[in-house]
């Protein structure tokens, strides 16, 4: 079955567990607000196994993102890694770039099967990469655990956040991510929850503009590339592609998953201490993994099929034409409204004919 034929009512594209908060790091702009010691109330490795066994009954080949936090502060993850590959799951992990992603560690990944590794890079340099890390080391730590990655034939992932701090390193980053051989660059536009509210997010027109440049990057880098928390980015290609006069297709991301996942609609994150929600960027629980199935909670949770209806979206990206194939992030509209079915404030889109009024960016004043 191709990723395209997945039916996302069914099942996600990728499920993310969240195994830990415990991090070295201590990001200013963490989402996770990462600790540096475990909570004594995150799933255990028995607990994780069952959490595995679930995401494999949504299908073959399911892909499971190992998330922080950072997963290596847990001593279980090799064992989870290869538990995951042996029941037929596609195991992959987001490390943190520090000094304990030794070779050794990525080595023993690659020998359990995982299928990539993930890591962020926030600037180009060590200059602004540990500025925005808040920790000298980091740009260093990260190279060298990617060039290891590379050496150890493990595929990898760059993972960079969009915001007012990072926009201006963005082409040298481009840069050094074809330089590291990755297979995908993720690019993450700033959702206001967690620490990420300290930083400052770009306006819609700036967004814009990276938008229309991500196009053009894709269709020409070695690597694929796909925006994370910004579905509209499907909208700026569709609509570059038509003024073209070519056929627009959905880009693809490398291993066959379809890019432009959104929260609840191909998109399942399990918290630390097993809550289920539609995005570690959308923090709403829908159920607990130690209550019920995750893929009940997926599959018939109200939250959840509330996000995968584009017809139930409200105001700006209600109205929209493009609903059907951006429908916005619904993390960024919780974040700035409260509401995660009401408008995406990062978008400069304004559909025909709608006169209503322009989504504001600022946090609310909501419990995350
Ligand atoms: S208005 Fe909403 S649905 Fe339309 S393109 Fe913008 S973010 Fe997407």
């Amino acid at each position: 079955m191709r990723p395209s034929d997945v039916d996302t009512s069914q099942r996600p594209f990728v499920c993310i567990w969240e195994v830990t908060q415990a991090c070295e790091l201590a990001c200013e702009h963490c989402r996770a607000d990462a600790q540096p010691a475990r909570h004594p109330d995150e799933l255990t490795t028995t607990e994780g196994k069952a959490l595995l066994d679930d995401a494999r009954a949504f299908g073959d080949g399911q892909l499971v993102v190992l998330s922080g936090g950072d997963p290596l502060a847990r001593d279980d993850t090799v064992d989870l890694v290869e538990y995951g590959v042996e029941n037929g799951l596609q195991m992959t992990m987001t490390p943190s770039g520090t000094g304990s992603l030794t070779r050794e560690r990525i080595d023993d990944l690659a020998d359990a099967g995982l299928r990539r590794m993930a890591l962020s890079l926030d600037g180009a340099s060590a200059a602004t990469h540990d500025a925005f890390r808040g920790e000298a080391g980091s740009f260093d730590s990260t190279v060298d655990a990617a060039r290891a990655a590379r050496d150890a034939g493990l595929p990898l992932q760059i993972n960079t956040t969009v915001c007012a701090q990072t926009i201006g390193d963005l082409p040298a980053i481009r840069d050094l991510v074809a330089d590291l051989d990755a297979v995908l660059w993720s690019v993450f536009f700033l959702v206001p929850v967690g620490r990420g509210r300290v930083l400052d997010p770009i306006d819609p027109e700036r967004a814009e503009g990276v938008m229309e440049w991500l196009v053009e990057v894709a269709d020409d880098a070695p690597f694929g590339v796909k925006t994370t928390e910004a579905p509209h980015y499907r909208r700026v290609a569709l609509q570059q592609k038509r003024a073209e006069g070519g056929i627009a297709s959905p880009a693809r991301d490398g291993i066959g998953r379809r890019t432009g996942v959104t929260a609840g609609d191909g998109f399942a994150f399990v918290s630390h201490v097993g809550d289920v929600y539609p995005s570690g960027f959308l923090p709403e629980s829908a159920g607990n993994v130690r209550e019920e199935s995750l893929v009940d909670v997926y599959r018939d949770s109200d939250l959840f099929e509330s996000l995968r209806d584009p017809d139930a979206l409200t105001g700006k990206c209600g109205a929209c034409e493009f609903r059907h194939v951006c429908g916005g992030s619904r993390s960024r509209a919780y974040a700035t409204a409260g509401d995660p079915l009401a408008s995406d404030p990062l978008c400069a889109y304004e559909p025909e004919g709608y006169d209503g009024p322009m989504p504001d960016q600022s946090p609310a004043e909501v419990e995350l």
